[in-house]
């Protein structure tokens, strides 16, 4: 009988890369990539959209279980679709990176898309990434690891992605915002950012998106990863 599918939990916090990590581990694993924080966005966009009350969680678990999530690989990047259309820049607006701790804070919302994301195991070896994937999506995760960087270094990270967009970037006001959302994903009373003993811990400071990458795929061949395309 086959096993469980291979799961490679990546948690940390906001502006530690854990997205493109993520995103490349999964292309050299052959595995779904899945970003769980652009769920909790999704909820967040679509609540501001229809005008619901961010501070009513029935309202924000009714949007979540109601929400026809999907995303792709597709030519322009990693996509991500809500009721069929495409909101993958939206929901990376400054307004929904504030407002997210909402829906990020509500047990009933959590509990909607916790189901949502275990489902995705049912067919797929999965490389997700949030803040409670080791600790509570997936407690067996084969591999665990937990991603960070000092906050200066995620602030600088943020500060050129900005401006490489040309969008305005002011350096001291991005590490105040990272440092709100620290102290809410650490504080939180429901799935806290929690740094797991069995996870790997890897410092990004002062290491490349490559040597990153690498470092993951080793962890995860050592604990037996499966190669898909066999
Ligand atoms: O990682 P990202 O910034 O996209 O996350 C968006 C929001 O969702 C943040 O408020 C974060 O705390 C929350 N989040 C969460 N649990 C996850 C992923 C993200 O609470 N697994």
């Amino acid at each position: 009988m086959e096993g469980k599918k291979f799961v490679v939990a990546i948690d940390g916090p906001a502006g530690a890369g854990k997205g493109t990590v993520a995103r490349l581990v999964a292309q050299r694993l052959g595995y779904l990539y899945v970003d769980t924080g652009a769920m909790y966005r999704a909820v967040t966009w679509k609540a501001l959209r229809v005008g619901a009350d961010l501070t009513d969680e029935n309202q924000l678990a009714t949007i979540a279980a109601n929400l026809s999530l999907n995303f792709h690989e597709g030519k322009e990047g990693y996509r991500v679709l809500v009721d069929g259309q495409d909101v993958s820049e939206k929901i990376r607006d400054e307004e929904i990176s504030q407002k997210s701790h909402y829906a990020a804070s509500s047990l009933l919302v959590r509990q909607v898309l916790w189901a949502k994301q275990r489902q995705l195991r049912v067919k797929h070896h999965l490389v997700m990434e949030g803040r409670d994937i080791g600790s509570i999506v997936f407690p067996d995760a084969q591999v665990k690891i937990y991603l960070d960087a000092s906050l200066k270094e995620r602030a600088r990270r943020r500060y050129l992605q900005l401006k490489e967009k040309g969008l305005p970037a002011d350096l001291e006001a991005i590490k105040k915002e990272i440092a709100l959302r620290d102290e809410r994903d650490l504080h939180r009373s429901i799935a806290p950012l929690v740094r797991l003993p069995e996870a790997v811990y890897l410092d990004t400071t002062n290491l490349t998106i490559g040597e990153e990458v690498e470092i993951i795929v080793n962890v995860c061949r050592q604990r037996g990863a499966p190669d898909p395309s066999k």
